[in-house]
């Protein structure tokens, strides 16, 4: 069986495609599909570790520093409170000077340079006190409850985070460490210092960078290492099925090599025991058949001598049934119309016979379809004047001039025409003839009984026909259309069929216009222009 095979040429340049293509590649790639999903799983297992490590270690940094940050600011604290406890200063000279001294010292005690301090509100005032010291001012980014919180607090330290203003403009993150002086002639003062936290938000970006990058390069590495070990798998699977698909397609000499003990090579050892079994069966099977063809074939021989020798004899009876009684005139009458069928399925026989035994050889010669289409018209119209029906022939423009076997193709169309006027119910029987660039057309389109779709499937079959008890009038042996399709199949052309009940059949027949040429597509529509809903309930045998 041979149809029209079409091609599907890839682009990957034209960008639409590509949705319905990466849906192709999905579903029919096992290898692309496992390791999508593994390198999705593991891209979601990886971020979801990347983010708890990121979190921790940003967590970690921030105590540490704050730690660190409240140890210095308690230090820092202290060393100022000493020395202003040691003093004994009356003049606002001197409690400034003492105040800056007490400064200098928490700078040399801390490692931070942002000092603030401001003279806690509410207090008696006093001439002597300056409002505010400090090394620069981190009043802005103090809230008023931290303050507060400050100018309640007695001894304790509060801290809170905030945004430092840098010299560039921008903010560095830091924490502000609050906690309060006291100076004996002065009253209290809140002292913060600020310790900048960018050297640890770079180590986490840093650590976070790291986390990010080897992430990444984890999952290509894991989707390489997937498509490695699927390829493994994959490969003796494919080699399986590209096998399987070989052998059924009639290589019955392809095995698949056998490697290694695992399960793969079980597989394959009792799949090639299978093929064994399988070639075993189908050659003597092969062979069975080729004794049955050469047994029809010889059968179908050694029946022609008798055959010849009964005709002879039958045809002198026949010829002088005029003088017998009347039952044996009909006897004679009945000896010869079966003496003919006789000679008619012989000959079928033996035509089928050749077929299975390959031994056809074609004698393809340049014949215009349209004469032989009128040929074999003119040859049938005896049998449609007998059932009252009419032949037409449609024949548009074209060059119908093709390579073929004109003895084949004339009996494939009168066989048609036969079964036509034979099951067209006297009403017309149309040919049509067209042709293309790579083909001629003829169809044989009737109006009678028609078949049903169980029916059209068999009506190649040889001996089949779709009820042995209608009315028969030529008498055909079950053969005319299997020998029609083998006429058909060895010109590399096709023979198809749509038939419905009650509407009637068409059959038509389409030649390459060499012979073994590609036929592109039929000229002529199947099923007819003119069937109702064709399209819906057609059913196509192509040969
Ligand atoms: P035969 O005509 O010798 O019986 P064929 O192989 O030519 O053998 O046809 C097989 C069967 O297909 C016929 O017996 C008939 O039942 C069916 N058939 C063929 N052509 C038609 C047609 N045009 N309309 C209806 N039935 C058909």
């Amino acid at each position: 069986m041979a149809g029209p095979k079409r091609f599907i040429e890839v682009d990957w340049r034209d960008w639409r495609s590509w949705p319905a293509r990466l849906a192709r590649v999905w579903r029919t790639s096992l290898q692309v599909r496992t390791v999508a999903i593994t390198m999705l799983l593991t891209g979601l297992a990886i971020l979801l570790t990347g983010m708890y490590l990121s979190y921790s270690v940003g967590d970690n940094l921030y105590q540490q520093r704050l730690d660190q940050a409240l140890t210095d600011s308690s230090r820092a604290t202290t060393a100022a409170q000493n020395q202003l406890n040691a003093a004994d200063v009356t003049t606002p000279e001197a409690v400034k000077h003492l105040l800056d001294t007490a400064l200098t010292a928490v700078q040399t005690s801390t490692s931070s340079r942002l000092v603030g301090a401001y003279r806690v509100p509410g207090q008696d005032p006093s001439f002597v006190a300056p409002l505010d010291f400090a090394s620069v001012s981190l009043g802005g980014v103090i809230t008023p409850e931290v303050r507060a919180a400050v100018q309640k607090g007695g001894g304790k330290q509060f801290y809170q985070s905030v945004a430092l203003p840098t010299s560039t403009g921008g903010t560095d993150p830091g924490i502000v460490v609050g906690s309060q002086l006291s100076l004996p002639t002065a009253g209290l003062y809140e002292l913060y210092i600020g310790y900048d936290l960018r050297d640890a938000e770079t180590t986490l970006t840093f650590v976070q960078g790291t986390l990010l990058l080897s992430g990444l390069a984890l999952i290509v590495l894991i989707g390489a290492i997937t498509w490695v070990i699927v390829r493994f798998v994959v490969t003796p699977i494919r080699v399986a099925a590209e096998t399987s698909e070989r052998l059924a397609a009639g290589d019955l000499e392809v095995r698949i090599p056998e490697k290694g003990e695992d399960v793969f090579a079980s597989l394959a050892h009792s799949f090639n025991g299978m093929a064994d079994s399988l070639q075993h069966q189908i050659t003597q099977l092969a062979m069975l058949s080729q004794v049955q063809q050469r047994f029809v074939s010889d059968v179908s021989h050694e029946l022609r001598t008798p055959l010849t020798t009964i005709r002879l004899a039958g045809d002198v009876i026949y010829d002088q049934r005029a003088s017998f009684p009347p039952a044996t005139e009909r006897t004679a009458e009945l000896l010869h119309t079966q003496v003919e069928r006789f000679d008619l399925l012989l000959s079928d026989l033996l035509e089928i016979s050749r077929y299975d035994a390959g031994s056809v050889v074609l004698d393809p010669e340049a014949t215009n379809l349209v004469r032989l289409a009128e040929d074999a018209i003119d040859a049938m119209s005896t049998l449609a004047d007998q059932n009252g029906t009419e032949l037409r022939l449609e024949a548009p423009g074209g060059y119908f001039v093709v390579d073929m076997d004109p003895r084949r193709i004339r009996r494939i169309v009168r066989n048609l025409l036969g079964n036509a006027i034979e099951h067209g119910e006297g009403k017309p029987v149309v040919v049509t003839v067209d042709s293309n660039e790579s083909a001629v057309a003829l169809t044989v389109r009737d109006y009678g009984l028609g078949m049903s779709r169980q029916e059209v499937s068999h009506v190649f079959d040889r001996f089949w026909r779709a009820d042995p008890s209608r009315r028969r009038t030529i008498g055909g042996t079950g053969l005319g259309l299997a020998i029609s399709l083998e006429d058909a199949t060895v010109h590399s052309g096709w023979l198809q069929v749509w038939s419905r009940e009650g509407e009637g059949s068409c059959f038509r027949l389409t030649l390459p216009r060499v012979v073994g040429g590609e036929i592109v597509s039929s000229p002529l529509p199947l099923p007819p222009l003119d069937a109702v809903n064709g399209a819906e309930t057609d059913k196509e045998v192509t040969a």
